[in-house]
């Protein structure tokens, strides 16, 4: 029997409370929009358990009647497939109620939160709470959720960046509705479970993101100490080479942490799109479009209104004012030797520019907005493609000349952005809109995203992370890790019940 049918329900419903299920069309539509999908995949359910409890509960009946389940935290999954699960008939639960800020420690800069905090809500708590502490923040919508980014292994623009990595002990419920603690909290009164990663034994935290082995109820993550001086830079650069000599200026700037943030080199239309979303940036959205397809007059103009260059650096500088104004000597030194018609915008001329001022926020932990491209004209599909690259200039450049090839071949244009990680790795995050309501044109946005899958995968890049319609596709190509991933699933969750299908791990799918 089939949870869907009443008798499970019902049983959920004695553990939520009636209010709590949803089964009504407008709320099943509205967890039903995979950017690819032809048609949407509609849950059978959304239910939103308010504790870890009445999760366990939930997650006990649905492995009892073999039913898939869904969990999101922050809901949004924005560039990767939305809100929504890879197969119909799910039943989506929807994290969003357990939303407390567990513990903020000062002294040792850390939190520990649930599901539902959203960075937006951590970052008000630290601000009216006058906690002198920042956060990170990724791109994307200040209502995502602090955990669902970790699981995701999101990348962010601050110096704690790599969200992953600086994430710090989590509570998982596993699919029989057990519940266990990953680094030192497998100690039940652990004193350092949120500043000590590793525990005793094997590390267990990675296999709890980007799969579907359990679902994550609590997540601890490092904060940084709100620094005596921060400078942001801003560094406009005209060539369309640029990109190149920039990257081989940041390499040691990054290896050597004179720079030590999420810094990105950003191309001239995916900043254009970023303009696009905030004050009086909004009014270029008609000149933008879905598809970046201005002309070279209308590019030229909104470069100079907006202080844009074909390329665009920006990165910022932390400590103490002495350090911070020497590291900024040593920067610029570099910028200019290399790239001599660069130049740096001052603080009055980044205040000018929607872009400038939000990167500005963005690298000092405050979380943003930037999706209007994605909504244009409510119908704009959105996805990333996000091979990673090493900071080289060969790497960049063999990753540029794939992605404009085959966007040319599909008709859509290069738009991306190079986050710099720790100087070793950059996320080249490109941005593929296309109309959604368009069968044709989501039709050539799925081909168009395989096949970079196909050719990054061919020279060796792998993508960090991807859509809710390409995981099997990707999954396909990673052969005996496949295999393994099968046989975890096996292990910890033999009823295939907590996400199928998710990053390709699927029991009924496995041969
Ligand atoms: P965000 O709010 O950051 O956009 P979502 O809540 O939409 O993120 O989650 C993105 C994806 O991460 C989901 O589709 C799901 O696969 C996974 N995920 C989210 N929350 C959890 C969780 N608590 N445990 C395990 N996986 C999760």
């Amino acid at each position: 029997m089939k949870l869907t049918e009443e008798q499970g329900l019902k049983e959920i419903e004695g553990i939520v409370g009636a209010a709590h299920l949803l089964t009504d069309a407008a709320t099943l539509a509205g967890y039903s929009v995979n950017m690819l999908a032809t048609g949407d995949i509609l849950p059978a359910a959304v239910v939103r358990p308010a504790s870890t409890e009445e999760l366990q509960q939930v997650v006990k009946i649905a492995n009892t009647y073999k039913t898939p389940v869904w969990p999101l935290s922050g809901g949004q999954n924005r560039g990767y497939g939305m809100a929504c699960a890879a197969k119909p008939g799910s039943i989506i639960i929807d994290l969003k109620r357990m939303n407390r800020i567990l513990e903020v420690n000062v002294e040792l800069a850390y939190a520990l939160v649930e599901p539902g905090v959203t960075f937006a809500q951590l970052y008000r708590y630290l601000r009216d709470n006058d906690i002198p502490l920042w956060m990170d923040v990724p791109s994307g919508s200040p209502e995502g959720s602090c955990l669902g980014n970790i699981t995701e292994r999101g990348a962010g623009y601050t110096p704690l960046g790599e969200k992953f990595l600086f994430s710090c002990g989590m509570e998982v419920v596993l699919a029989n509705g057990q519940v266990i603690r990953t680094g030192t909290g497998t100690l039940p009164n652990s004193q350092t479970w949120q500043i000590f990663k590793w525990g005793y034994g094997p590390s267990l935290d990675g296999l709890f993101t980007q799969s579907n082995f359990g679902i994550v109820t609590k997540a601890g993550f490092w904060l940084m100490p709100r620094p005596p001086a921060y400078e942001p830079l801003a560094v406009i650069m005209d060539e369309p080479e640029a990109v190149y000599k920039a990257v081989e200026v940041l390499r040691p700037l990054k290896l050597n942490m004179v720079i030590p943030n999420g810094a990105c080199v950003t191309h001239v239309r995916k900043a254009l799109g970023l303009t696009a979303c905030w004050g009086e940036g909004k009014n270029i959205l008609p000149q933008v479009g879905r598809r970046f397809d201005y002309s070279p007059e209308t590019l030229r103009e909104l470069k100079q209104t907006y202080r844009l260059g074909e390329w665009n650096f920006a990165g910022a500088l932390y400590g103490l004012p002495e350090t911070v104004q020497t590291y900024r000597r040593i920067v610029e030194n570099a910028f200019r030797s290399a790239l001599p018609g660069c130049r740096f915008l001052s603080a009055e001329e980044q205040a000018a520019s929607p872009y400038w001022r939000a990167r500005e926020k963005a690298m000092r932990g405050e979380p943003l907005w930037e999706f209007d491209m994605s909504d244009w004209e409510g119908k704009a599909g959105a996805l990333w493609i996000s091979p990673v690259a090493p900071v080289t200039n060969d790497a960049v450049g063999q990753q540029i000349r794939i992605a404009e090839e085959t966007y040319a071949k599909y008709g859509f244009h290069y738009a991306a952005e190079l986050i710099l990680g720790t100087g070793r790795d950059l996320h080249h995050i490109i941005w593929l809109l296309f109309d959604r309501s368009d069968a044709e044109e989501r039709s050539r946005a799925e081909q168009c995203e395989r096949e970079m899958y196909d050719r990054y995968c061919e020279v060796g890049y792998l993508p960090y992370r991807t859509g809710l319609s390409t995981g099997d596709y990707l999954m396909r190509k990673l052969g005996p890790f496949r295999d393994l991933c099968h046989d975890l699933k096996q292990l910890f969750d033999p009823n295939n019940i907590l996400s199928p299908g998710k990053s390709g791990i699927d029991l009924a799918n496995r041969s």
